[in-house]
């Protein structure tokens, strides 16, 4: 087998609304996935002579990783029985930042291993990523989408805008189960019927948002346990940019811009921020 290679793109979320709590104890949400050109390298190859299991290198990032849970589920279900792979994950995406890095490389992980054992059928691939989090259906074939559910069910929106995006990310790191909890505690979830009014006026753009659904309802969370991010979203404000808002469950904030050269220049003028703020567009997905 040679080495094969697959791109995990970062998101942000366009927009993100908080609805009432399931039996599941998730919330509903109503939100658009934006992948951006901010992505991890993942490749897979065959592990060295003599391992005895799948094994995943992905420097910065502590503990079991979700790329290694999704080759294990991957063999499980299918039962590809093929030679132990290594994947190496080179990242680029801020890692516990609400950019969904650990799904997008397990989303990268099913497609390789779904290259390395000839199997085409991304139901399947959809069906093994819905056990793994809800963020991760999205990240099997990424793309702009519509989420509803807790995330996990899609409809893909057309090819995005060509607007250019400011990423400013941050060295604070923040849990997502921790915003969530944050969110309850400051009672920011909408009723049954306030989501559906706004999933009925996302839909009715077909995913160009204009200004007013371009909310993130966890931002007031993630600011009350991260204040920082109240001056990251003014500062790409001052820079030029047409809306800001936190990426997912923060802490990393996304400046959105009418072009990519609106954004590099913003990305100029911040060039002293700690961590340095990246310019990057909006992910076309290949056919
Ligand atoms: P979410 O997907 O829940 O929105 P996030 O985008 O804020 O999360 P991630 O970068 O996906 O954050 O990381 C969340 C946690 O998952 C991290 O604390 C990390 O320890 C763990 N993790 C496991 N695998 C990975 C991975 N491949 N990349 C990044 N984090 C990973």
């Amino acid at each position: 087998m040679i080495a094969l290679r697959e791109q995990a793109p970062g998101k942000v979320n366009l927009c993100l609304f908080l609805g009432p709590t399931r039996p599941d104890r998730r919330h509903e949400l109503v939100t658009v996935f934006q992948p951006l050109t901010l992505a991890d390298d993942v490749s897979l190859t065959p592990a060295p002579l003599g391992a005895g299991a799948d094994e995943v290198l992905c420097p910065g990032v502590e503990g079991e990783n979700l790329a290694a849970v999704a080759l294990r589920a991957f063999r499980a279900r299918t039962g590809w029985a093929g030679a132990p792979v290594r994947l190496t994950i080179d990242k680029r995406i801020p890692v516990a930042a609400g950019m969904a890095g650990g799904s997008a490389d397990a989303g990268a992980a099913l497609r390789l291993a779904a290259r390395a054992a000839g199997i085409d059928d991304d139901a399947l691939l959809l069906d093994i990523a819905e056990g793994l989090g809800a963020d991760v259906p999205a990240q099997v074939r990424p793309g702009r989408a519509l989420a509803t559910g807790a995330g996990e069910t899609l409809a893909p929106l057309g090819a995005p805008p060509a607007y250019g995006v400011a990423i400013l990310p941050s060295h604070e790191r923040l849990s997502t189960a921790d915003v969530f909890r944050e969110a309850d505690r400051l009672g920011l979830a909408r009723d049954a019927e306030g989501l559906a009014e706004r999933l009925a006026a996302v839909r009715a753009t077909a995913g160009d948002l204009p200004g007013e659904l371009l909310l993130n309802d966890l931002q007031p969370a993630a600011t009350s346990l991260c204040p920082a991010i109240a001056d990251a979203l003014e500062v790409v404000r001052a820079a030029g940019a047409r809306h800001a808002l936190v990426c997912g469950s923060g802490p990393t904030v996304a400046g959105l811009f009418d072009d990519p050269t609106g954004a590099r220049v913003a990305v100029a003028m911040l060039s002293d921020r700690d961590p340095r703020p990246v310019a990057v567009t909006p992910w076309e997905a290949r056919s």
